[in-house]
């Protein structure tokens, strides 16, 4: 092989993920400290880092590099590290410098409408901007290029090697199965007081422990750290992979969940050897892998009733007035499932088919099957079909989420993928470790953490996503496991047949 070649290429991928670091930091701090008089100046630092990186990807040099490289036949982990730095390259060389210049135009423009309409609940302030947005995302998908839809290659940016068809295909199948599940759990739910846990929760001790639930999931201190934003986030990697979390003083369940979310990301993140840093085997393989860790942290461990026995003691000790709620109550709570018409309330049994109306909306508009101005319209029919609901207005309906104002078309089924991957994963994990659920009902988490670590974390981008599930867990992507989860769950704390 040619080891020149090969070490030279490692060299300039480093230092480009070097510039992606100082980019996040950027964006991390803009979200935690930053003054906000400083935003223009960000904005600029910001567009001259990604600028930096992007030319140095797309260089000539690289390209040749790639060229000779891609001819050789290398082993396993070299293969892998030439084939994802060559889909970067291709994908980011094969949209014109005029494109993205207008598209991250278009960026602050868009959701500065979107915070108008938003704010007037009129889908029609957005309706041109998005128009428009959508318009130049069609073009990156002919130049990106695609075999069926022009949908697979905006999916791409997030899911790597996923198809649309393939998407469809699993989100119809879950959105049958799903549907008597949360008929049946909404209305068995209503008969219970979801503000059970309403009270006062001082923010001090709620950060307190929090921070004991991250050190027992395994979270690194020495290499992280947690602050507080108005959306709570990961960012950076490696040595350095940070939360922001966010407190409710009267409900304990938003900070909670969304720190067990985050700590199951950052897991993830400060999961990768430290051989492979600076190179694609240490990084996440897709946007729903990396929220397959979270969801499985946050739901299928953090409201399950195991984990619960191990911890509702310290909870109580930290709240004393949660002494006269029972852990059956507790557990009820943190399980309540309604049919909210928004997303970011949603729990883990409703929250797919929020997605399943995005994922079809996107499909349909970027395959020219509908037009931007019906999106309110057939949103509104969707959540019909769907949650049984309609949305009071279109703030609450389809104004409700940042993402195609700031042009992510094909994110939102990177939220599914992470629930269906994480029940596959986790019933692998169940299969593999002798009684995990007794571990966790004891409050040892290091099993399961140290499953991930050999079985997920650890191989960064050496496998795609479709093979890292066969080879984890024996078949490819099914939702069979995430809807057998949710049956066993919640049959057990509602005493019912699901
Ligand atoms: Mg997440």
């Amino acid at each position: 092989m040619n080891v020149k070649a090969y070490n030279d290429l490692i060299e300039r991928y480093a230092d480009i993920v070097r510039l992606g670091q100082i980019g996040s930091m950027l964006m991390w701090d803009l979200n935690t400290y930053m003054p906000p008089e400083a935003v223009d100046m960000r904005g600029d630092q910001q567009s001259l880092v990604s600028g930096i990186a992007h030319e140095r990807l797309t260089s000539r040099e690289m390209g040749k590099l790639l060229e000779t490289l891609s001819k050789i036949e290398l082993p396993l982990k070299k293969a892998a590290v030439v084939r994802e730095i060559k889909r970067n390259h291709d994908r980011a060389a094969s949209i014109p410098r005029h494109l993205i210049r207008e598209l991250s135009r278009m960026e602050p423009v868009a959701t500065g409408r979107w915070v108008k309409a938003k704010e007037k609940s009129d889908f029609s302030i957005f309706r041109d901007v998005l128009e428009r947005f959508l318009e130049l995302k069609k073009q990156v998908a002919e130049y990106v290029g695609y075999d069926d839809s022009p949908y697979d290659a905006l999916i791409d940016e997030y899911e790597p090697y996923m198809k649309s068809e393939k998407l469809a295909r699993t989100f119809g199948d879950l959105g049958g199965k799903l549907k008597p599940i949360v008929a049946k759990l909404t209305e068995v739910c209503s008969e219970y007081d979801e503000d059970k846990l309403i009270r006062k929760y001082p923010i001090e001790i709620q950060k307190v422990l929090f921070q004991s639930i991250l050190l027992k999931m395994g979270y690194d201190m020495g290499r992280g750290r947690v602050d507080i934003s108005a959306h709570p986030f990961t960012s950076g990697s490696l040595d350095d992979v940070r939360i922001t979390l966010r407190y409710d003083e009267s409900d304990l369940r938003p900070g909670l969940f969304s720190s067990i979310h985050e700590g199951g990301h950052a897991l993830y993140e400060q999961g990768f050897l430290k051989e492979n840093y600076m190179t694609p085997l240490a990084e996440s393989v897709s946007l729903g892998i990396h929220e397959s860790q979270s969801r499985l942290w946050e739901n299928i461990v953090g409201r399950s009733r195991p984990f619960w026995e191990a911890f509702y003691p310290e909870l109580q000790n930290a709240f004393p007035s949660m002494k006269n709620v029972s852990l059956d109550e507790f557990h009820r709570a943190i399980n309540h499932i309604s049919n909210t018409p928004v997303r970011v309330d949603a729990d883990e049994v409703t929250y797919s088919m929020h997605i399943l109306v995005r994922f079809e909306i996107e499909k349909d508009l970027v395959e020219n099957k509908m037009e931007v101005t019906d999106i309110p319209q057939v949103w509104n029919e969707l959540y019909r079909r769907y949650l049984g609901i309609e949305p009071k207005n279109d703030s609450l309906g389809c104004l409700q989420d940042i993402h195609w104002a700031m042009g992510a078309v094909g994110y939102f089924p990177t939220y599914t993928l992470g629930n269906l991957y994480s029940a596959q994963f986790f019933d692998a994990a169940s299969k593999e470790i002798g009684d995990l659920e007794g571990s966790i009902g004891n409050g040892n988490l290091k099993p399961l953490l140290s499953w991930l670590r050999s079985n997920i974390h650890s191989y960064g981008k050496l496998y795609t996503a479709d093979d890292l599930v066969k080879k984890v867990t024996g078949e490819s992507l099914s939702e069979d496991h995430f809807i057998n989860y949710l049956k066993k769950k919640y049959s057990n704390i509602y005493d019912i047949d699901l």
